[in-house]
């Protein structure tokens, strides 16, 4: 497996399913491999399971406050913690830095804001952030200028063609399934709306030039979801 391994994977700790979506859009155009988490319990989980390169907090979550996450997190993972805070209360930022939070950023704030802190705490950890373009075969994938090629030919895919490319290319070997892809790529709940996975899946396979009869880099695999991997040939 072939996997652009210099962009960040963020893990995204937020409830609002509107700030959610726009950060997961935000960050996913600056090169970067979004996944969320709606609440604490969620976000550790997921932080200690799938060692994210970054974690972004939201303090203002439904289950527990952000410092008492943060030393749960600090129990089991060094991961780098941006925390963003909906107040300006200088003693709660101040709790969270104790906690272990890295940096820090007061709301309402944009995607390319967040992206920039993103790059520092990064960069202060020693791991350059660079070329986010996903290689898997002959297809590249890059976030930055939406642009996806097979074999040296751009492909002209649709935004969402591209999204869903992305975010399949970005997990290469892994299978995904299509509530995976609903929530993450779509931000819609599972159910009933699953045969627009289908479809765009359909117009995608097309566009690489495959059947599903005859697949080469995209798989379904029955009853579990899909996934994209190099031919062996
Ligand atoms: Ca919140």
């Amino acid at each position: 497996m072939s996997y652009g391994s210099r962009m960040a994977q963020v893990l995204l700790v937020e409830d609002d399913p509107a700030i959610r979506g726009a950060l997961i859009r935000g960050l996913t155009e600056r090169g970067h491999a979004v996944e969320s988490a709606p609440t604490a319990l969620a976000g550790l989980e997921h932080a200690v399971g799938k060692r994210p390169d970054i974690v972004v907090l939201d303090l203002g979550l439904p289950d527990l406050d952000g410092a008492t996450m943060l030393t749960m997190l600090r129990g089991a993972s060094r991961v780098p913690v941006i925390v963003a805070t909906a107040r300006d209360d200088e003693r709660e930022i101040v709790a969270v830095l104790d906690a272990g939070a890295d940096d820090y950023l007061v709301k309402p704030f944009s995607a390319a804001q967040l992206d920039a802190r993103i790059r520092a705490v990064l960069r202060r950890g020693g791991e350059p952030v660079t070329d986010p373009t996903v290689v898997v075969g002959g297809l590249r994938v890059d976030p930055r200028s939406r642009q996806a090629s097979l074999d040296g030919v751009d492909l002209d895919l649709t935004p969402r063609e591209f999204a869903l490319l992305h975010y399949l290319a970005a997990r290469a070997g892994e299978v995904i399934s299509k509530r995976e892809l609903l929530t993450e790529v779509w931000q819609l709940p599972y159910g009933g709306a699953d045969k627009t996975v289908d479809v765009h899946l359909s117009w995608l396979r097309r566009k690489l030039g495959e059947t599903a009869q005859q697949s080469r880099y995209l798989h379904s695999v029955r009853g579990v979801g899909v996934r994209i991997a190099a031919p062996k040939d």
